[in-house]
């Protein structure tokens, strides 16, 4: 069934929570709906009310706002719900791009859920998604990783939960992060894994870099990274099957030999894993974890 605001652009259901998309960076890329719908709530919940003022102002929109962001969510998320059943509309922004990917929004939509409240989006650019498709990867089958943890342990275990990751991967990064995160994707994916780093996607300075992991670690160890980023890795190779005979360590042991005898470890992992059906990611793992003090 066609939806009332759908037909008429700006008449909102009452007491229903609006999700709605903002520009990533170009203002052009600001719908129509979702500028009629911003006018037409009763009020907007906002990630960071000044940046949300700025781009209202830019559309010449006036609207009543209440911050709602992780550190206020549990205080303000019951008020903008009470609000929603007292008959009000709302829609919900934050600074740029889809409320709910890696910003505000997943708690009051489920808590709107929860409540029997009507919940609709009006969707607009995502980066994971706008990089994605720009990646040049597969995009048949992915997960969206987010941000790595800034707590050491919460991140060396989402490094470890993705190692053996078949389906191209997207993470979120800020740009002084950057050098660490490529320096573990070096050490975690090995340093032939395809990456696109995109960054500053629909700004002036947008740019698509596809590369390996370890070119792009080697690059920003001497150049400073800017802007935002979306990291995007190819997927690791499925599990061969092992050949008959091997046992994960002789084949890591066999790789540490051919190390020893010379090699780089990247081209001892490629040969052990050629020799005995492991992935040669396993075996690079295997050979860095036994020359690490
Ligand atoms: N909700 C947003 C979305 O739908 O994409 C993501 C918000 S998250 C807090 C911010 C991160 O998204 C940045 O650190 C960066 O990784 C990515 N990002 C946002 N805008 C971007 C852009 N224009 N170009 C590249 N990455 C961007």
């Amino acid at each position: 069934m066609e939806r009332k605001d759908r037909e008429e652009g700006a008449c909102l259901e009452r007491g229903a929570l609006y999700v709605v998309g903002t520009p990533i960076g170009n203002l052009g890329d600001f719908s129509p709906r979702a500028r009629e719908t911003l006018a037409a709530a009763d009020f907007i919940a906002a990630e960071d009310t000044r940046v949300t003022l700025r781009l209202l102002t830019h559309f010449g929109i006036k609207k009543p706002l209440l911050s709602y962001f992780e550190h206020n969510k549990l205080e303000h998320g019951p008020l903008i719900v009470a609000r929603l059943q007292a008959g009000e509309t709302c829609a919900l922004v934050s600074d740029a791009g889809m409320p709910a990917i890696s910003d505000p929004g997943e708690t009051l939509v489920a808590a709107c859920a929860q409540a029997g409240i009507p919940v609709y989006v009006v969707p607009g650019p995502t980066a994971a998604l706008s990089a994605l498709v720009l990646s040049g990867l597969p995009t048949g089958r992915f997960t969206f990783e987010g941000f790595l943890s800034v707590n050491k342990r919460g991140r060396k275990e989402h490094l470890e939960a993705v190692r053996g990751e078949t389906r191209t991967m997207i993470f979120y990064e800020a740009p002084h992060k950057l050098r660490k995160t490529l320096s573990d994707f070096s050490k975690v994916f090995g340093p032939d894994r395809k990456i696109a780093l995109c960054r500053e996607l629909t700004k002036l300075h947008e740019e698509v870099w596809r590369t390996t992991v370890g070119e792009a670690a080697a690059h920003y160890r001497e150049q400073e990274p800017r802007g935002e980023f979306v990291l995007v890795v190819a997927g690791g190779e499925a599990p061969a099957a092992p050949q008959q005979g091997y046992t994960l360590e002789e084949a890591a042991a066999l790789a540490r030999e051919l190390a020893a005898a010379g090699l780089s470890s990247s081209e001892a992992a490629r040969q052990a894993a050629q020799e005995t059906g492991y992935r040669k990611s396993q075996l690079y793992t295997a050979l860095l974890e036994s020359q690490s003090p």
